[in-house]
C-alpha cells in the first residue's frame, strides 16, 4: 500500500510566535483527529524548522520538511542550507523542484538532479514537484512536458534510490490561484507519471511510489481529489497556513 501523505507548504509565511503556535495546534490536532496512515508534514520556513520540529517529538505520523537545499555540501553559497545541514537537525523531508524555485531562482532539471542526489546522500526523503505552465496544457504538450521532469531529474537513480522519492504534482496555473485541476485532470496526469515510471523501473515500483497533487487544494475540494485512484496525497500551500483547514484536508481519503 502506497503511504498517504499530506504536506503542508508554508512557504515565506509566518513569524517565529506564529510558526510555533501552528506547528503546536496541527501537532494537537493530528494527535486527536488523523488517523495514523496519514503523513502529516508541515514545511515552514528554515529559520523555523528546529522549533517547529520539537512539536513533532512523539508523534508518528507528524514530520517536518524543508522547502529547499542546496545540491553541495557547504562552501561560499551566501543564505543556503545543505542537506547534511539538515540531516543534522533531524529534519526528514526536503521539498525539491517547486515552480516557485524553478521560476525566480532558475532551478533547472539538471540542477535538481544534483539536489536530489544530495538529498537521498543525507537520508533525507525529496518530494519532488513537477508541473506545466497554462500555456503547455492549453498547448497540449503537458503529459509529455512533466514525464520529461521526470526523466531528466529522477531517472538517473537506482530503483532503490527512486524508491525513496515522493513525487508532488503541481500544475502551475493551480498554485496559488484558486484554480484547481479537476479530479479527472489530476487522475490523468498520476496515472500518466506512475506509467512513466513503470516504463523505466516496473510496475511494483511506480506502484508503491506515491504521487501527490499540489494546486488550490482545500477543505472543501480534497476529497473529491484524493478519491482518485493515482492521488495518494497533498502537497497543500495557502490551507496549510490554518490548522483547522490543513486538518480537515488530511482528514479527507
Ligand atoms: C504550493 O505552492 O505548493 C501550493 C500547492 O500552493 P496553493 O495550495 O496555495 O495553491
Amino acid at each position: 500500500m502506497r503511504k498517504k501523505i499530506v504536506a503542508g507548504n508554508w512557504k515565506m509565511n509566518k513569524t517565529a510566535a506564529e510558526a510555533v503556535a501552528l506547528a503546536a495546534e496541527v501537532a494537537a490536532l493530528v494527535k486527536s483527529d488523523v488517523p495514523s496512515n496519514v503523513q502529516v508534514i508541515m514545511a515552514p520556513p528554515s529559520l523555523f524548522i528546529s522549533e517547529v520540529n520539537k512539536a513533532t517529538e512523539g508523534i508518528a505520523n507528524l514530520s517536518v520538511s524543508a522547502q529547499t537545499c542546496h545540491e553541495k555540501a557547504s562552501g561560499a553559497y551566501t543564505g543556503e542550507i545543505s542537506a547534511p545541514m539538515l540531516a543534522s537537525a533531524g529534519v526528514p523531508y526536503v521539498i525539491l523542484g517547486h515552480s516557485e524555485r524553478r521560476q525566480y531562482f532558475q532551478e533547472s532539471n539538471a540542477q535538481l538532479a544534483a539536489k536530489v542526489d544530495a538529498a537521498l546522500e543525507n537520508k533525507l526523503t525529496p518530494i519532488f514537484c513537477c508541473g506545466e505552465s497554462l500555456e503547455l496544457r492549453e498547448g497540449g504538450e503537458f503529459l509529455a512536458f512533466v514525464a520529461q521532469q521526470l526523466t531528466e531529474s529522477l531517472f538517473h537513480l537506482s530503483a532503490e534510490a527512486f524508491g525513496q522519492v515522493v513525487i508532488a504534482y503541481e500544475p502551475i496555473w493551480a498554485i496559488g490561484t484558486g484554480l484547481t485541476a479537476s479530479s479527472a485532470q489530476a487522475q490523468e496526469m498520476h496515472a500518466y507519471l506512475r506509467q512513466h515510471i513503470a516504463g523505466k523501473y516496473g510496475q511494483a515500483v511506480a506502484d508503491a511510489c506515491s504521487i501527490l497533487y499540489g494546486g488550490s487544494c482545500n477543505a472543501q475540494n480534497a476529497a473529491e481529489l484524493f478519491a482518485c485512484a493515482d492521488v495518494d496525497g497533498g502537497l497543500i500551500g495557502g490551507a496549510s497556513l490554518k490548522a483547522g483547514d490543513f486538518i480537515t484536508i488530511a482528514k479527507s481519503f
